[in-house]
């Protein structure tokens, strides 16, 4: 399908750009890397009659280390989160989502601000923000506002950004060094969305579960932050019978709908062997 006439801005600064979504309000959409927003448009269930790109506006991209923090900028590529040696060393569990987020075309143009703020469950950035523990920091004529990832997340392409505001930084406090990490996706093929997926950090001390952090993707309302599990590994063995528990209590928190990629008790049951999987990598990539 064709999208409907809209009129299309490229503001060259911030102040223009939140300037141009008060002015059209509800009538106004902003514009990232364009790999949900245009598909939306295309389908007609997004019909803005106005587009404020952001890729003019000098500031937004780019990936530094302040006080411990790593500050990525919301018009960042997935392209460029792979290619960040900073990330690479320090953070490589984003390089690993980056990766396996559909193909090269769409890691060229979307960016982690647009894969966030479209609040879709599907998309693998809300549960890495999760376990990352991540906070966005959100620019409006009120001026800037810093929120937990953790509560961001609301429901289908709902989330807590509000009218007139821009994502405009994600900021990860830097892993601690030795933290093991792995984001476990299965898809039925190259750039589809996951059928499920568990994102895991983990922080062992000798032979016991230190610190924890668990979330899935794509089965439930929004990405999941499995509580439950986390409490239970900490201070655990991680051993057969600790990670087949967690993962039971994962499966638990489950909501997916059925669809091409499955039914919902194999979604879930997925979600679980994602979450086993995840748990054993990062174990064997962390520091004991
Ligand atoms: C074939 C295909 C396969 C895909 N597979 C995956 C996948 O496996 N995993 C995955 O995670 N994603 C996947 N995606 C989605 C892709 O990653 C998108 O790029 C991403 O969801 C949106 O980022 P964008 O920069 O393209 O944003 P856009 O499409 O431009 O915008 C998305 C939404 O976010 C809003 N927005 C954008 N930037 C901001 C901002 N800075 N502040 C506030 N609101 C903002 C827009 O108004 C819009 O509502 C896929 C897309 C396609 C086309």
């Amino acid at each position: 399908m064709i999208p409907r006439p809209f009129e299309y801005h490229a503001p060259e600064s911030l102040p223009d750009a939140i300037a141009l979504l008060n002015q059209y309000g509800d009538e106004a959409k902003l514009l990232a890397g364009g790999h949900s927003m245009l598909p939306m448009m295309k389908l007609r269930f997004a019909e803005p009659a106005h587009l404020i790109d952001l890729g003019k506006i000098p500031g937004l991209k780019g990936i530094r280390e302040v006080d411990g923090e790593i500050r990525i900028g919301a018009m960042t590529t997935e392209n460029d989160l792979i290619w960040s040696e900073l990330l690479q060393q320090k953070c490589p569990l984003l390089v690993e989502g980056a990766r396996l987020i559909s193909d090269p075309q769409v890691r060229y143009l979307g960016t982690i601000g647009g894969d966030i703020s479209h609040g879709d469950p599907a998309n693998d950035h809300p549960a890495l923000m999760l376990v990352l523990g991540a906070s966005f920091v959100l620019e409006s004529t009120g001026g800037e506002r810093v929120v937990p990832a953790d509560g961001y997340f609301l429901g289908t392409y709902y989330t807590s950004l509000e009218a007139g505001e821009i994502m405009t930084e994600i900021r990860i406090p830097t892993p601690a060094i030795g933290t093991g990490y792995c984001y476990a996706k299965l898809k039925r093929k190259t750039g589809d969305f996951a059928t499920a997926a568990s994102a895991v950090m983990l922080r062992m001390s000798g032979a016991i579960v230190h610190d924890v952090a668990i979330a899935l993707t794509n089965v439930g309302q929004t990405a999941l932050k499995a509580r439950e599990a986390e409490v239970f590994l900490r201070g655990k063995m991680l051993n057969d019978q600790s990670i087949s528990e967690a993962a039971r209590l994962a499966m638990s928190i489950c909501e997916p709908s059925a669809d091409l990629r499955g039914d919902v008790e194999y979604k879930t049951a997925m979600a679980g062997e994602m979450t086993q999987r995840a748990l054993r990598t990062a174990y064997s990539r962390s520091a004991t």
